[in-house]
Formats: C-alpha cells, sequence, structure tokens
C-alpha cells in the first residue's frame, strides 16, 4: 500500500478505461483528488499502469466535464435544475408509457456502470414494465458469448490474465493487447519469456505483432477458413487431444468432417496466408501445449462474429487446451465493466445472471425482489412481451425509421434514454441521426457532454444530465477474467452531478415505484447504499456464483492483496501471483463459505460423469459463399440448432451419472451447460431438484431415442445387440428408473 503522507487520504480504485482491471492508489487532499499511483499490490497491474490509466484522476476532474443539468428549448440549450428535469422526466415518460405501452421508452445503459448500478437498472427496466434494455456488450462482445457459451458452458474468458505466463503457445487473433489492454501484455510477454511461442495473426503489423514469433497476415474476414484450416491440419497429423475429445468433447467427429474442404491449399486462396505457413502454426500449436487463444474485437466485429468465435472454441477443444492452466478461450472484453454489465442482464434477452425471460426465470428475481409476480406481469404490456427478448441496441433505429416507412404501424420508440452510451460506439451515423430526430423525447445521461446530445437536430425535448464518473461512487467492477473487485469512492460528485444511483431513484420515485424497487436497499440521501444493492446480488446470483463476494469480502481483499501473494493452483505450473484472491467468479456458496474464485473455468481433471464439465464441438451447414467476405463462415446460431440435436444433455446422459452427485448439482452442471437457465433450480429443495432432474433426463432420451418407449430399441437397432458401452449404461441408467415415475414425468411432458 501507499506510505501514508500527512493530510492525505488514500482510495484505491480500478482504471475504467479498459476490461483489464489495474488498480491504483488515488490521493485526496481536503476532498480534492491530487495524485494517484498504480498499485504494486496487485496482482493484475503490479504496480503498472499504461498511458490511459495514467490519466484517470485528469479525466475524473477534467474540464470538460458536464456541470449542471440542460435542456434544449427551441433549439436553444438552457441550464435547468434537477427538480425540473425529474419531474419533467416523470411526467413526460409516464405521459409516453400510458399511450403508447412500458416498450415505447428505450433504455440505453452503460458498461461503464458499477455492477451494483447494472443490477439496479435491469431491475429498473423491469419494473418500469420493459425489455427494451441494453448496453455496449451487444455492439462488442455479443458474438463472443454466442460462440463460446454454447460451446463450453459460459460466455466468458476462462482463465486469468496471470495465468497467460503459464502458456505454452500464445496465439493472438483479432486483438492488439499492446494498445488497446496495455497492462495485460506485463503478462503476454512474460509468457513469451517463460518459453511460450507467440504467434499473432492480423491484416495489420501491429505493436502486439512486433513482439510475435510468427506474423500470420490475413485477409480481413478470413479468420474461420485459417482457424478451421489449423483444425484440419491438426486433425490430418494426428496431432489432436484424442484422450480428452473422447473423455468430454460431445459432436468432434462432425466437425472433423466439416473442415475437410479447409486444404492448406484452399486456406491460401481465401486467407492469402501461404500453405507453409498455416502448416508452420499448426505444428507450433500442437508442440507448444497447453496453449492461450486470445481474442478481441476484430473477431468479433463481423457480420459472422459467432460463428468466428465457434471457430475459435473448437480450435482449442481439438489441441485439449480448455480447462488448463496456461490454455483457455482468453477473450479480452472492452470497457471495465462490460463483464459485470452483461453479468447483471443490462441486455434486451436476459436478467441479472443470465437467467432468460421465461417465467421461471421471472419468478425467481421477484423472489429475490420480494414482489409479486402477477404485479410484475401487469407491468408489462402483456405476459407475452415480458417474456419476449426486448429490441438489441443495434436495431432500434430500424425499429424507428421503418415505422416512419409504415404510416399505418406507430412508432415503436418514443423516448431514447441515452444512460452512459455514446452514439459514436454505433455505425450508421445519418441513420442514427434521423431517428433520434424522430423520437419525442431524447435524454442523455453522463458525466460528459457526448455525440448523442449534438447528433440531434431535434429542437425540444432534448435533456443532457450530468452524471458523476466512476470515482465518485463506491462499487464494484468485474474485470475481463471474471475477478470482482471494489472500487472505493475517490470523491463527492463535481458541480451538480449526480450519482448514477440517485439518478435511478430519483426517476423510480418519479415513476411511483421506488418504495417497491428499494424496499431491501438501504437509501441515503436519495442514494441507494452500494454494499446493499450488492447484497442483493449475492442473494440470487447463483448460476454464476456472485453468491460469496460480499461487500466486507471484497474490501478486505482489494485491501490486502499483498497478503494474499503467490500461490500455485492444482495443475497450474506457474504460482498465479495472488490473482486467485481477486475472486474470479463463480464464487460458489455463501460469502462465511469462504470460496476462493475460479481462476480456471472448467476442471478437466474431473470426468465427466463424477461432474467435470463436457464441451459441445458444433455447427451447422456451410455457407453458401455468396458473400465473398463471408467465404468459410457458418451460420449464426439460430440457423444451426436444429441441425444438432446433441447437447450437454445428452452428453451427460450417455456418460451416466456419478452417485456422488445430488440431483441439485446435476441441475447446475446441466444448466451451465445449456443455453440458458430455464429453471429458479438454485432456490429448489432436494425433492423439487429431483423431480426436475427426472424430467430433463426423460426430455433427453426422448429427444434422442426419437420418443421410442423401448431404450435398447431406439439406442441400439431392433434387437438391441449394438449398444456400445456408453449407451448400454444410459440403458441401465434408465431402466432404473421406477414405472410410476416414469409415468409421472411423461404426464408433465405431455
Ligand atoms: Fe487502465 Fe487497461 Fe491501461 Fe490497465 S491496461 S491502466 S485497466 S487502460
Amino acid at each position: 500500500a501507499m506510505p501514508p503522507k500527512l493530510g492525505m487520504t488514500y482510495h484505491k480504485t480500478i482504471c475504467q478505461f479498459c476490461s483489464v482491471g489495474c488498480s491504483l492508489w488515488a490521493e485526496v487532499e481536503n476532498g480534492v483528488w491530487t495524485g494517484q499511483e498504480p498499485a504494486f499490490e496487485s496482482p493484475i497491474n503490479q504496480g503498472t499502469h499504461c498511458a490511459k490509466g495514467a490519466a484517470m484522476r485528469e479525466i475524473a476532474i477534467g474540464d470538460r466535464r458536464l456541470k449542471y443539468p440542460m435542456k434544449k428549448v427551441a433549439g436553444e440549450w438552457t441550464r435547468i435544475s434537477w427538480d425540473q428535469a425529474i419531474s419533467e422526466l416523470g411526467e413526460k415518460l409516464l405521459g409516453i408509457r400510458e399511450e403508447f405501452g412500458p416498450d415505447s421508452v428505450y433504455w440505453l445503459g452503460s458498461a461503464k456502470y458499477s455492477n451494483e448500478q447494472s443490477y439496479i437498472f435491469r431491475k429498473f427496466a423491469a419494473f418500469w414494465g420493459t425489455n427494451n434494455v441494453d448496453h455496449q456488450a451487444r455492439i462488442c462482445h455479443s458474438t463472443t458469448v454466442a460462440g463460446v457459451a454454447n460451446t463450453y458452458g459460459y460466455g466468458a474468458m476462462t482463465n486469468t490474465f496471470n495465468d497467460i505466463r503459464n502458456a505454452k503457445s500464445i496465439l493472438i487473433i483479432g486483438g492488439n493487447p499492446a494498445e488497446a489492454h496495455p497492462v495485460s501484455m506485463l503478462h503476454v510477454l512474460a509468457g513469451k519469456e517463460n518459453g511460450g511461442k507467440m504467434i499473432v495473426v492480423d491484416p495489420r503489423f501491429t505493436r502486439t505483432a512486433a513482439h510475435a514469433d510468427e506474423y500470420v497476415r490475413i485477409r480481413p474476414g478470413a479468420d474461420i477458413g485459417f482457424m478451421l484450416g489449423l483444425v484440419r491440419e491438426i486433425f490430418a497429423q494426428g496431432w489432436e487431444d484424442k484422450d480428452y475429445i473422447n473423455a468430454r468433447v460431445w459432436g468432434m467427429d462432425q466437425i472433423r468432417d466439416e473442415v475437410q474442404k479447409w486444404t492448406l491449399e484452399e486456406v491460401e486462396r481465401v486467407s492469402g496466408i501461404p500453405a507453409e505457413q498455416t502448416a508452420r502454426v499448426a505444428r507450433m500449436l500442437a508442440e507448444n501445449r497447453p496453449g492461450t487463444l486470445i481474442w478481441c474485437m476484430g473477431l468479433t466485429q463481423s457480420t459472422v462474429g459467432s460463428s468466428k468465435t465457434r471457430a475459435a472454441s473448437i480450435l482449442q477443444l481439438v489441441l485439449g487446451n480448455i480447462g488448463k492452466s496456461g490454455g483457455g478461450a482468453n477473450i479480452f472484453r472492452g470497457h471495465d465493466n462490460v463483464q459485470g454489465a452483461t453479468d447483471m442482464g443490462v441486455s434486451c434477452d436476459s436478467l441479472p445472471a443470465y437467467y432468460g425471460l421465461d417465467e421461471g426465470a421471472w419468478k425467481h428475481w421477484c423472489r429475490v425482489w420480494d414482489v409479486d409476480y402477477d404485479w410484475m406481469v401487469s407491468r408489462f404490456a402483456s405476459k407475452d412481451l415480458m417474456q419476449a427478448e426486448g429490441m438489441p441496441l443495434s436495431r432500434y433505429m430500424d425499429a424507428i425509421l421503418e415505422a416512419k416507412e409504415n404510416l399505418d404501424q406507430p412508432n415503436p420508440v418514443k423516448a431514447m434514454m441515452f444512460w452512459g452510451h455514446a452514439a459514436n460506439s454505433i455505425t450508421r451515423g445519418p441513420e442514427q441521426r434521423e431517428a433520434l430526430d424522430k423520437v419525442d423525447v431524447l435524454c442523455v445521461i453522463d458525466p460528459h457532454p457526448t455525440q448523442v446530445a449534438i447528433m440531434s437536430n431535434k429542437q425540444d425535448n432534448v435533456y443532457l444530465l450530468p452524471a458523476s464518473s466512476t470515482a465518485e461512487i463506491h462499487g464494484t467492477v468485474t474485470n475481463s477474467s471474471r475477478s470482482l473487485q471494489w472500487r472505493d469512492k475517490v470523491f463527492d460528485p463535481l458541480f451538480e452531478a449526480k450519482s448514477d444511483y440517485e439518478i435511478t431513484y430519483l426517476l423510480a420515485e418519479a415513476f411511483g415505484f421506488a418504495d417497491e424497487m428499494f424496499k431491501h436497499i438501504e437509501v441515503q440521501n436519495k442514494e441507494p447504499v452500494a454494499e446493499d444493492m450488492l447484497r442483493e446480488i449475492n442473494k440470487g446470483t447463483w448460476s454464476i456464483g456472485y453468491t460469496g463476494q460480499s461487500p466486507e469480502r471484497l474490501k478486505l481483499h482489494m485491501q490486502h492483496q499483498d497478503k494474499f501473494d503467490s500461490i500455485t493452483l492444482k495443475g497450474m505450473s506457474e504460482p498465479v501471483l495472488g490473482d486467485y484472491y481477486c475472486l474470479p467468479w463463480p464464487t460458489w456458496g455463501n460469502p462465511e463459505d469462504k470460496h476462493p474464485g475460479t481462476p480456471i473455468l472448467y476442471d478437466t481433471t474431473m470426468p465427466v460423469a463424477k461432474g467435470g464439465l463436457p464441451f459441445r464441438a458444433r455447427w451447422g451447414v456451410e455457407h453458401d459463399g455468396e458473400n465473398l467476405l463471408a467465404e468459410g463462415s457458418f451460420p449464426a446460431d439460430s440457423e444451426i440448432k436444429d441441425g444438432y440435436p446433441e447437447g450437454t444433455l445428452g452428453m451427460l446422459d450417455a456418460l451416466g451419472w456419478s452417485d456422488e452427485l445430488t440431483a441439485k448439482e446435476r441441475l447446475m452442471i446441466i444448466s451451465i451447460g445449456a443455453d440458458r437457465f430455464k429453471h429458479d433450480m438454485f432456490n429448489m429443495t432436494e425433492d423439487e431438484a429431483q423431480i426436475a432432474m427426472d424430467q430433463l433426463t426423460l426430455a433427453a432420451l426422448q429427444q434422442q431415442s426419437g420418443g421410442s418407449d423401448n431404450i435398447n430399441e431406439s439406442w441400439g437397432g431392433a434387437d438391441g445387440d449394438t449398444l456400445n458401452s456408453d449407451q448400454q449404461m444410459v440403458a441401465e441408467h434408465f431402466s432404473s428408473y421406477p414405472a410410476n415415475a416414469l409415468t409421472a414425468i411423461k404426464a408433465y411432458l405431455a
């Protein structure tokens, strides 16, 4: 920790610029932030900063801050009071809600929020009655989530920044960490110094590429062809990790067939990468395992982004690199809390902790919020809309403009709330401008005046409200490698800025649901208390293990990171330099259980039948090639699901269950591997879990057997003689079910 200086106070905060999560000590004198030092005891940044982090103080206290609320009247910006702003917004938005329904207001949140703000923002949208809520993740790594979650289970970076130094090979594709995530290069270069082979694939020779052992210049858009070419070459040479694949990867035979067209020559034709270089890279990856695969927005921001991330995920399975120290799919997120905001459900298709929008998910959160489920339904225009995905951020302008073209159809979006989101991160500026001109109310809430406020030609009803910066609130942030860190407030909000917490409360008050929404969260001077919000998050997030992270625990860890220095984990060749103590989720159990966090997702030391996680390697038919840039691409998830019914569930059944697992644990494994959390399983009693488990296993069986009751017949042919050992296990497993349970389950499924 910083040595104390007389008259100063010190506050530990986290850099707000990128997702690495570097911590720093802020020096404060008489309430003014006067200096800063990177935290030497931080296992992540180890006393370093990049140029962006070094400017934290300057940006927070800079002269470009928005100083007071403003409103555009007849084309002129005028200063107004907060009271006027909140009361006018309350009246106008409620009027719009009354006339056009709750979906007519679009709530655009932010990856710069703390976890607590992200959480109450999603809750706020639910209380308002809409799923028209989203944030920056939609346009950066949502395609990563689609590829990774469907292959491994979680849509997150699998290992930690520190663990990259254990990698024997480091393949970076579509990322330039030396400039975008500079402190992460500390770990990448340490990995290289430890003997790891560094391969950088990029159309441009970047600062990152300058460090590479092998620089691969690729034609933009040809990533899938290259990665599948690597897969083909690895199979052709017999370098795949056969034991690993046999033990836990489902669907690899199909992959082997489908990559056959990606010969080295075909890869060269599509990508421009010489055949001998692709072969050389494949050999480097095979000879240097475990290896890490790092990607960023160069892979994701594409019309076929989810297929690219899926190809990358599969490449790591072929090499047996997932679930191991030094391996992993290490996806560098963008903003400082894009992982946390996604975890907290600031998105149109999920509730906090990746609960979907189905009835079970809503009931789960209603229980946590202590509100009546029917009341919650009544907040929405209909129960159907409550359970339907809202509009993604990338579509809001189309919705407005298409409605304009069709006069019979009312404009679905009447008010846009840009709350911590600048329009310059969204493409198609002219269409955005046109769309923003069409709405009745446009409101920007931000520490700085952003492009949204000035790009619109609207003459009236545009509000610009000053929010505090991240340095002016307490709360937690989750870095790209899932580590939660407590960020201390450094100074009070500047000028007339208010914290997002307070603004949320004031709007909820204006809309009449503040008491209901904050009934279990302490509110001081209209500002909900961060610690209490985190405690409520702890209550409902069993699915991703935010449950073990109390405010007290996180504060203690932040203050004493240096007390938890190097430890070596099972399966890790190098100590992890305290990263274990940044508490990466999942931290299962309650805070008092002191779960240390999970630096490496997916325990591959445990057999699947004992609860170790299985993976799914799958994709669908090839792209028809109409689009040259997309050549070698595969369709989006929605188009391919049906072609591949075998999923985690089927594989788990095929391998048999361990008797040591409780029904609840089995459900947890399934839910992690399944697409979404469709059941409020984590609040179930053991009996309820057992019933649900029975239902799921039977459903899996029916899916695989084509509905036949005769298991032996459907699995092994007419006489049942051709069952392999896995199928035999399934047959035995199911034949042990009591007849009445089967009858009950069939009745449920009918
Ligand atoms: Fe901030 Fe990222 Fe630089 Fe660290 S690497 S100082 S988190 S911008």
